[in-house]
């Protein structure tokens, strides 16, 4: 059962007797909102409302635009004095109708006395603090104006309150202070005149203790509710915005953002100050002294909940949001006249104080060897100015080197109360980050524990906060996924992926998104995802193929991770594995080109794997989709030592083998197998030996050995009369082959014996594949028709070795053989598989 008074403070059922409700911008953008928002408000029966309104949506900006451009002497700004009186004529005339001839020609009066101010300005040619304050505040006056005479219109007991006549402020270094007791006498004297039940007071202006009119910063409004809650005595303030409250991350950034139920104050603060733009960093100060429930909430969506912030604290997940800080840069002290020596940081922060710049994060590693603090960027020269002039004499005596400038800075944070004493959460972020190759450069934490800060590149910047976003559960892990060579086994998986999107979406918070598909021929990009019409879309395409923008397209997706899949049967391509890999781009691929030829493009793509992090992945290049690959890395992971490795590679020759008994002549099965689609368009592919011997190429290095395809004896089923034929003419002669395997079968036969097409390493490296003779009852010469089999003996399976077996070739599996590597790499990238 909860208390009534919990209830009054969370329904809207049972109101509380004193609200503030502060609008925002985005919430009075024109005549119909302020309609809306006069709907939200009478529909609540509060003893005592307060609504705080922003200016127009955009028109801050338009004043401070507008008084730059007087200042500046430009030409245009006569015209946007205009346009700015002609949008809240427009407005007030049709929120008013018939009642709004007064509101007009109050509005023409302050437009034509903030002409004049503007005129002032192009004469002067500068634009002094004083009148800027004065200026970019008008729009909240104009509002409130606006909103409380429709109230009225709409025969609502309404009283406009101008804050520059009660609210008394003064800036200090930490922000903006109130002055509680005059504030608190003069809007006393205001309600004595102004007794109405509902108020409508102007956000963000003030006056200053010299009773000049000023502001409480960009996005003040939010400040000036929670003051008018304090002041009024308010029970509760609600935040009206565009969004469900505070989110996870910004929405514009992170689209998977998800809205937040409850947050502490704390968790509330450091979220807006370190940039998320939904509250202002200072609301929360006079709440926290009078334990006042903070709502924000969706004028869009009314009868959504909202997120309340309040002293309760709930530790559900260690990070309950992020941000981001943008425009910001780093300044490093680094010397080794700095090691031990007291004060150091002190003199660092008093010259940044001096020259009046604030630090937004500081850290110093334990050796004292430097200390790096992040700025804004806008101040970063005069930090460094001044850094130069404190150290100068160190810096002269060389025991400080250098005071280094980074600019393209932002601050990401993670910002949660269950990460207090919670070991692993700053693991997980620098996990996140890592995977997505964001490099960090510098790190800080409070010991509150309550917030973890990175300085990253900007340009890195949207791709961290996904990652992190991800990281933290908060969204899904998501790939950008491009797909080359779309044959048999790359439309296949193409299709699998597709189909597989929603399940993995929901079962294992992974999203795999289709970004990018190239045939030899032609490509499609698409930032916003290939669907299932892929074949119509790469077949209508105009765009020929081209790898390099292939590659930028998937870069620039700014999506944590990429995966480039390689179906194609190309040197070409795999001679990008290096570059790809590099660029930290996931490669993974059923072509044996990259395992199975030269070994220096091999050590080439190890090299740049093992640099990245990047992730490469070849599974379907043996046996398809069998786990051949896996299974010899977790022997040889878990320490087994591999002895040798044989098998059947090639379904199409296990096909033959198992078939021929003689009883048919070995040309008309290989004209049968061809028919049937079991070999390649030239059967000779498949009888020369080759691709066998790349598979066991492929294996031999990923034990360790450095074989090439020059190393292995193979013994070609291709006479050598008939290797230059055409296909045609190769399979009309075909028969002249027929004797010789007629003759080795008799033999084998005559000691119980069959003929197998067997791939072989031996203990001593020796490689070799070719027709060999095996009892009957040997494993390989019991498998099924086309199956593949794969059998390692190693120091642990040295009397009964670990067999692979089944199924080795085909789209569909092959297709599956793929789709499994990127999966094993998505999980390794934290996805719930
Ligand atoms: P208002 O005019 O109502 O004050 P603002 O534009 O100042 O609105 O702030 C709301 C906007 O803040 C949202 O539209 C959203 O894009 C942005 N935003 C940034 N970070 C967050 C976050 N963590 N949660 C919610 N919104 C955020
Ligand atoms: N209108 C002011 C701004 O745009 C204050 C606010 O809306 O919070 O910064
Ligand atoms: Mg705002």
């Amino acid at each position: 059962m909860s208390s009534p008074a919990a209830a009054n403070a969370s329904s809207d059922a049972a109101p509380a007797r004193t609200v503030v409700h502060k609008f925002g911008g985005t919430s009075v953008a024109d005549a119909d909102r302020y309609r809306h928002v006069a709907g939200l408000l009478r529909a609540r029966e509060e003893t005592t409302q307060v609504a705080v309104v922003s200016a127009m949506k955009g028109v801050t900006d338009a004043l401070i635009e507008l008084a730059q451009a007087a200042a500046a002497g430009a030409p245009e700004w006569r015209q946007r004095w205009q346009a700015l009186h002609a949008r809240h004529h427009e407005a007030a005339a049709s929120l008013l109708g018939e009642r709004a001839a007064p509101v007009l020609e109050w509005l023409g009066q302050r437009f034509e006395e903030l002409l004049q101010v503007l005129d002032a300005l192009s004469v002067i040619g500068s634009l002094p603090e004083e009148v800027s304050q004065r200026v970019q505040g008008l729009g909240e006056v104009y509002s409130a104006r606006l909103l409380g005479e429709h109230l009225r219109a709409l025969g609502e007991d309404c009283a406009v309150l101008d804050a520059r006549e009660v609210l008394v402020v003064s800036h200090g270094e930490l922000g903006v202070d109130v002055d509680w007791d005059r504030s608190a006498r003069r809007l006393a004297d205001w309600r004595q005149a102004h007794p109405q039940r509902r108020v409508v007071a102007t956000g963000f202006v003030a006056r200053d203790a010299q009773d000049r009119i000023t502001t409480l910063g960009r996005n003040g409004s939010d400040y000036s509710g929670a003051i008018f809650a304090a002041l009024f005595g308010a029970d509760e303030l609600q935040i009206w915005t565009d969004v469900d409250g505070v989110l996870s991350a910004d929405p514009r950034v992170v689209p998977e953002a998800v809205q937040l139920e409850s947050l502490s104050y704390d968790e509330a603060c450091e979220l807006a100050y370190f940039g998320a733009k939904v509250v202002h960093p200072q609301t929360m100060s006079p709440a926290i002294e009078r334990g006042l429930p903070i709502i924000i909430r969706n004028t869009f969506q009314p009868d959504h909940p909202g997120t309340r912030i309040t002293a309760g604290r709930d530790v559900n997940g260690p990070v309950k949001g992020l941000t981001l800080s943008p425009h910001l840069a780093l300044l490093n002290l680094e010397g080794t006249g700095l090691i031990g020596v007291p004060g150091t940081a002190e003199r660092v922060f008093a010259a940044l104080r001096t020259a009046k710049v604030s630090v937004v994060m500081i850290s110093q590693g334990s050796s004292e060897h430097s200390i790096c603090c992040v700025v804004k960027q806008a101040e970063a020269e005069r930090a460094q100015a001044a850094l130069a002039a404190t150290f100068s004499h160190e810096l002269a005596a060389g025991q400080v080197q250098r005071v280094q400038y980074v600019p393209g800075i932002s601050v990401l944070a993670a910002v949660g109360d269950g990460m207090t004493g919670q070991p692993g959460v700053a693991a997980r972020l620098f996990q996140s980050l890592g995977r997505a190759q964001v490099n960090i450069r510098a790190i800080a934490q409070g010991s509150s524990e309550r917030n973890i800060s990175v300085a990253i590149d900007s340009e890195q910047a949207t791709r961290a906060l996904r990652a992190a976003h991800a990281g933290f559960w908060l969204s899904p892990q998501t790939f950008a996924v491009g797909v080359i060579g779309p044959g048999n086994v790359g439309a296949a998986l193409v299709d699998q992926l597709l189909a597989a999107r929603g399940p993995l979406l929901k079962r294992a918070n992974l999203d795999l998104r289709l970004r990018a598909i190239a045939s030899s021929r032609r490509q499609v990009l698409d930032v916003r995802g290939i669907g299932q019409d892929w074949r119509e879309r790469l077949a209508a395409s105009g765009e020929a193929a081209d790898l390099d923008r292939f590659t930028e397209q998937l870069l620039d997706s700014h999506l944590p991770h990429i995966v480039i899949v390689d179906c194609s049967a190309s040197a070409q391509i795999a001679d990008r594995y290096p570059q790809w890999l590099a660029a930290g781009i996931h490669v993974i691929t059923p072509n044996k080109q990259a395992g199975a030829g030269p070994l220096e493009r091999y050590k080439a793509i190890r090299k740049a794997a093992a640099a990245s992090g990047a992730r490469f992945r070849y599974e379907a290049t043996v046996g398809a989709g069998l786990p051949v690959i896996s299974t010899l890395r977790d022997l040889l992971d878990t320490g087994d030592v591999v002895t040798s490795i044989e098998g059947i590679f090639s379904g199409t020759l296990a096909w033959l083998f198992n078939k021929y008994d003689g009883s048919v002549p070995f040309s008309q099965l290989v004209a049968q197998a061809r028919a049937q689609g079991y070999t390649e368009p030239d059967p000779r592919d498949d009888l020369s030996g080759t691709d066998v011997a790349r598979k066991l190429v492929i294996l031999a290095r990923e034990a360790g050995r450095e074989l090439s395809l020059e190393d292995v004896d193979v013994e070609s089923l291709v006479p050598e009369a008939l290797r230059q034929a055409s296909v045609d003419d190769f399979m009309a002669r075909l028969d002249e082959v027929d004797a010789g395997f007629a003759a080795r079968l008799a033999a084998a036969g005559a000691e119980g014996k069959v003929l197998r097409y067997v791939a072989r390493l031996d203990a001593e490296g020796r490689a070799s594949v070719g027709l060999v003779e095996l009892p009957r009852a040997h494993a390989f010469a019991n498998l099924r028709l086309t199956d593949n089999v794969v059998q390692f003996t190693t120091r642990r399976y040295c009397d009964n070795p670990l067999v692979v077996q089944g199924p080795g070739a085909g789209p569909e599996v092959t297709a599956a053989g793929v789709f499994a590597d990127v999966l094993r790499v998505a999980a390794g990238r934290g996805a719930r598989l």
